[in-house]
């Protein structure tokens, strides 16, 4: 072969050794390739010993060798070099009628067979050169096949070869191992394979194949489940080629098949099972829960607090390091037949076996937010984390996606209600995690349909009760066409991003219909509508953008639009919301603190956040008909806002004692049903015409 000293090619010349203990051959045979013109260099050894010691040399292409060696025979000789490991070919000379010897040179390993007096000079070198090209053809095949079967075995991989029309195959002894079992126990037949295949996995599996065989993808590969000796699933990963015979079909395919059932049930980074594997134990759980009503079992979602932080300020390094710490930990905090698994990023889900009642549940749970309430070292430096769990407990009608959606569920009421508790699921939060899925879906639905509609609440001057501007609130008509009140999607919407799409449907709605009025002249009395906003806008950039996009789009006069926030935008929001304030105040759109006085009020924001009026809330406004007490949070609200320059408006009013009570206070604005309940367009607009009620 190329590279080893053997350089011949097929119309090459050979070197050819003669092994023949009559020294006539060597001049006979010398002269007759001589004769026919060849140019094979011909060497001469006598002996058994001489002639093995030239072949071990390497430097013959192939071997003529006498069948008759003196004492010994040729077959002798021939059985030597093979038995040596010597791979040059050797063409036996033979007697006539020496047939039964021709044979059994073949048998030993001849590579072809001349008798004496019967062959030319051409046919002498045909014999020699096909004998060396076979030789190099068997080698080229072997080396090939040891490399791969080699390569193979080397990455303990199990090997398939499949006969395609004739339904044999041949699977590798390693093949077998990976299912669990010894060479002999099972056959090498197309149903060891394709029987153990997973339910589920096999149309798949049928399908590739399908492709391959008939020439649709240059290889196969493909993964599945094969079932192991014990029972047990386990993932392979199938990779092969076919050859493909006249009519274009595959006639064989071979290739390997690894288990990668490891690294598909395990996490890189902490070697705790990952997701596919959690799943596949929830599901063997299940069936035996059905079996056993008295067994049971329970899921903790553990979600970790602060991790985020971590990794942002001391980099994804460091994230890694307390992660794998943590897995340790939480192995720590239950028993061996429990499990620890990490479904990805920061959460973590444990899988207590034989958990029936809550309290055991409970038990684990808290002393996890024990042990990883304890600071980490990570880099050398203290690291400090927590976790919310969530805790769901299995019952026979659930199945493993919805034990885990329930645990999740419970996990974030866990965070919601602050970190580092736990909360088991109950059927309410069922409840509400379905009603925020249909809230979600129907509310995006009706953005897309346009059903949401907006209706106006007049409010007026305290003074004279005359038209200062309206409310806009949002209602959703139902697909039944009943009117949803905002209180009941607004606060789910705000859980989602979808509250944004919402407010953005308002502001959008009610800047065309400040354009239109103002284009008619309705106007006039500087009537101005304001717009509730989510505090989420205020957590990105760019909401004053899309605001300002709005007024110029349909051309809103300055100042006619106000926006109403709640005061949680200026704890929530973080930094960028000021910028956005200060935007919003360049457009000429006031900012407005909606139900002053219920949440943590901070004098300090209201002038940070330059807001230009607050309103007091309804709960407020209730107290002014009774107590004095009421009377007085009241005033004083009117008196702060008055002090720091902002307008105040009352809301909620709906009687005449408060209206009377407000007018003594010197409050600025009210809106109420007293005046007029949330109007829809066409009645807005005969308020406006009229400057009041009309
Ligand atoms: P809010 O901004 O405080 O709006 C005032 C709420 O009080 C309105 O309820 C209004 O109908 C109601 N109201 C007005 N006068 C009276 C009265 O005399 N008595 C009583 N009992 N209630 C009165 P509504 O329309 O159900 O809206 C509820 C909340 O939903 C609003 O409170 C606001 O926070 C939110 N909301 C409404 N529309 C939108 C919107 O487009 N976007 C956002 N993000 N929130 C909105
Ligand atoms: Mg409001
Ligand atoms: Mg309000």
């Amino acid at each position: 072969m190329a590279g080893d000293g053997s350089p011949q090619t097929p119309s090459g010349n050979c070197r050819v050794l003669l092994v023949d203990d009559a020294p006539f051959a060597f001049r006979f045979l010398g002269s007759m390739l001589e004769e026919a013109g060849l140019g094979h260099q011909l060497e001469w050894k006598s002996g058994f010993e001489d002639g093995l010691e030239a072949l071990r040399t390497g430097r013959f292409d192939v071997c003529l060798l006498d069948y008759q060696l003196g004492e010994r025979s040729g077959l002798d000789f021939l059985r030597a070099a093979v038995a040596a490991g010597l791979r040059t070919p050797i063409v036996m000379l033979t007697g006539q009628g020496h047939r039964d010897v021709d044979m059994e040179a073949l048998a030993a390993g001849a590579a072809d067979y001349l008798v004496k007096g019967e062959f030319s000079g051409a046919m002498l070198d045909r014999v020699l050169r096909y004998a060396v090209e076979r030789r190099r053809v068997t080698d080229a095949l072997r080396d090939s096949e040891q490399r791969y079967a080699l390569a193979v075995e080397g990455a303990n991989d199990g090997l398939w070869d499949w006969q395609v029309p004739e339904g044999r195959i041949y699977l590798s002894k390693r093949w077998k191992e990976v299912l669990g079992f010894a060479e002999g126990e099972l056959p090498s037949a197309l149903a060891s394979w394709f029987e153990r295949v997973h339910p589920e996995d096999v149309d798949s599996l049928q399908y590739e194949l399908d492709r391959h065989t008939h020439g649709k993808t240059p290889h196969l590969e493909h993964e599945h489940r094969l079932k192991h000796k014990d029972g047990s699933w386990r993932y392979v990963l199938v990779r092969g080629k076919g050859v493909v015979g006249p009519d274009g079909k595959a006639v064989r395919l071979a290739g390997s098949l690894t288990d990668v059932t490891t690294a598909r049930n395990h996490d890189a980074l902490t070697k705790l099972p990952n997701r596919v594997m959690f799943l596949d134990r929830l599901e063997y759980l299940f069936r035996r829960l059905r079996r056993d009503p008295d067994f049971g079992f329970a899921v903790l979602f553990i979600d970790l607090d602060r991790f985020k932080n971590v990794n942002d300020s001391l980099g994804h390094a460091a994230g890694d390091a307390l992660l794998v710490d943590i897995a340790r930990r939480l192995e720590q905090c239950v028993r061996g037949v429990d499990i620890v698994a990490r479904l990805g990023g920061d959460e973590f889900t444990v899988v207590l076996d034989a958990a029936r009642e809550p309290d055991g549940a409970v038990r684990v749970a808290q002393r996890i937010i024990d042990e990883l309430g304890q600071p980490f070292t990570v880099e050398g430096r203290q690291v400090f984390t927590g976790a919310s769990i969530g805790i769901a407990l299995a019952a026979p009608s659930s199945d493993p996606f919805a034990l885990l959606r329930d645990a999740d569920t419970a996990m974030y009421r866990a965070k919601a209600e602050g970190k580092g508790r736990y909360a088991m699921f109950d059927a309410a939060m069922r409840e509400r995690a379905l009603k925020v899925l249909a809230v979600e879906s129907g509310l995006r639905k009706a953005v897309d349909e346009k059903r949401l509609e907006i209706v106006y609440q007049p409010v007026l001057r305290v003074a004279d009760r005359s038209l200062a501007g309206f409310e806009a609130l949002v209602r959703w008509r139902g697909d039944d066409g009943r009117l949803i009140a905002p209180g009941d999607f607004i606060p789910i919407a705000e859980e989602t991003a979808l509250v944004a799409l919402v407010d953005m449907y308002v502001l959008q709605t009610v800047c065309a219909q400040l354009g239109g009025w103002a284009s008619r002249g309705l106007l006039g009395g500087r009537a101005f509508v304001s717009v509730n906003a989510s505090r989420r806008h205020f957590a990105q950039v760019g909401f004053a953008a899309q605001v300002g996009a709005a007024l110029a789009t349909h051309g809103v006069p300055f100042g006619c639009l106000k926006l109403e926030v709640t005061e949680s935008v200026t704890t929530d929001a973080g930094p960028q919301a000021q910028a956005e304030c200060e935007a919003l105040a360049r457009l000429g759109v006031d900012l407005v603190v909606d139900d002053f006085g219920v949440g943590a009020s901070s004098i300090a924001s209201l002038q940070q956040f330059s807001f230009k009026g607050l309103k007091v809330d309804r709960s407020f406004v209730r107290h002014l008909d009774g107590s004095d007490k009421g009377r007085a949070l009241v005033r004083a609200t009117v008196e702060l806002a008055r002090a720091l320059g902002l307008s105040e408006t009352a809301e909620g009013v709906e009687t005449e004692a408060q209206h009377h009570a407000l007018l003594a206070l010197g409050c600025e604005f009210a809106q109420g049903y007293l005046y007029a309940r949330p109007l829809p367009l066409a009645e807005a607009e005969a308020w406006l015409r009229a400057g009041r009620a009309p």
